[in-house]
């Protein structure tokens, strides 16, 4: 056994890492050293990424990065690479190594498409200072698309996997997967388990997430004159703000449930009596049981005013992802690899979810948050640290060899 040290920028001091001799003497270059003698590739990918504007509803945006995905994947790994078409929503990207492999495949999740609308480049463009990279979308989730390539690039070049690995890039998470949930789901039930470059939360990893859901509600009511005839009126702001009131009531911090009346429109004009009025209510839950109250209860909201009529949709989207005992396996894993690079690991619950809420919900363990550590997500503080990626990505590459 040789003893080789490692360095990287944020992770002092050196690490000592062993590694086996080939037969001919020679030590073989290791994962690691690969993404860490790469750091300038990768801030090269990244920049290429953020320059490609990704919002969820522009399809031909959208293509045009999976384009070049596609491209990127098919030049730098000799993997099974698969655009999957998508009529409404941006194409998909499906990257498969490990071919011939009995074992069940790990899954690795991430999206590039971002919050941010077109034109967002000229006011925030990407930009370096400090250590500290910006742009729209890097942090969520760029930043940790391209740790997840390099981590494949070096795992396929220089490590030992020893099951199928596949890594979806999805187009629509950010508006809820309403066009690749299905996708994911089926790749998450054929697979061990499943790994996010979502963002980590200050560094931690993420173990549980809420369940998220929504509501649409329409009050309708009737318009009269409110000063000629306000007696035949209906008021669907009066009725609405009964609604809202009872929906904040629903709210139960002790449990991990709260509900927001989080946007309201109605009314025409001041001398009208208004005949609708539209609210916007998100939700969120620790548990199923907990999704099932909330949706009874609003479901089952009754207009005080019998000459109102409420049309009520909606419900649970993303299913609560709570901490399993296998999930709990997979952070020591995880924690056991940070220690190897000198670094913890650690792990929190957030109230966002995820496209690891779906694969939680078909029974398979999930370690989220496995991205760039930075912060500001879907803000325009959003922001890198490029001195973390290659410890993370290095990270994230031994975690799918040991798993
Ligand atoms: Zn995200």
């Amino acid at each position: 056994m040789v003893v080789r040290r490692i360095t990287f920028a944020s992770c002092q001091p050196y690490i000592i890492y062993p590694v086996r001799l080939f037969p001919d003497g020679n030590i073989p270059m290791k994962p690691a050293e690969f993404i860490s003698e790469n750091k300038e590739g990768m801030i090269k990918d990244l920049e290429t990424l953020v320059n490609f504007e990704t919002p969820s509803t522009d399809k031909n945006l959208l293509d045009r990065a999976a384009d070049y995905l596609l491209k990127y994947v098919e030049k730098n790994l000799s993997c099974e690479a698969e655009l999957i078409e998508n009529a409404t929503a941006g194409n998909n990207v499906s990257v498969r190594i490990g071919r011939g492999a009995v074992k069940k495949p790990l899954l690795i999740l991430a999206h590039y498409d971002t919050v941010w609308s077109k034109g967002t480049l000229s006011r925030i463009p990407f930009s370096i200072s400090d250590g500290i990279a910006r742009g729209p979308g890097i942090f969520d989730m760029k930043g940790g698309l391209v740790q997840g390539l390099w981590a494949l690039r070096s795992l396929e070049e220089y490590g030992r996997p020893n099951r199928p690995i596949e890594m979806l890039i999805t187009s629509d998470e950010e508006t809820g997967s309403n066009f690749s949930r299905e996708l994911i789901e089926t790749k998450a039930r054929a697979s061990e388990a499943a790994l996010v470059l979502e963002p980590p939360q200050d560094g931690k990893v993420k173990t549980a997430r809420k369940g998220i859901g929504e509501f649409s509600i329409n009050v309708l009511g009737k318009a009269a004159h409110a000063g000629l005839e306000p007696w035949k009126g209906v008021n669907a702001i009066e009725e609405a703000a009964r609604v809202i009131l009872f929906l904040q009531s629903l709210n139960r911090i002790e449990k991990g449930t709260t509900i927001n009346v989080c946007t309201v429109n109605g009314g025409t004009r001041t001398n009208v009596i208004a005949d609708h009025t539209s609210l916007g209510v998100d939700f969120r839950v620790a548990s199923e049981a907990e999704a099932k109250n909330v949706v009874k209860s609003v479901m089952s909201i009754k207009p005080n005013n019998p000459s109102i009529k409420l049309e009520i949709s909606g419900g649970l989207n993303r299913p609560p992802m709570q901490k399993t005992y296998e999930t709990a396996r997979l952070l020591e894993v995880a924690k056991t690899i940070g220690a190897e690079f000198g670094t913890s690991i650690e792990d929190c619950t957030v109230g966002g979810g995820s496209d690891g809420n779906f694969c939680a919900a078909v029974g398979i363990p999930v370690l989220d948050g496995l991205g760039a550590v930075g912060n500001g997500a879907h803000a325009e503080t959003e922001f890198v640290d490029l001195n973390q990626m290659p410890l993370r990505a290095a990270i994230f590459e031994r975690l799918l060899e040991e798993l």
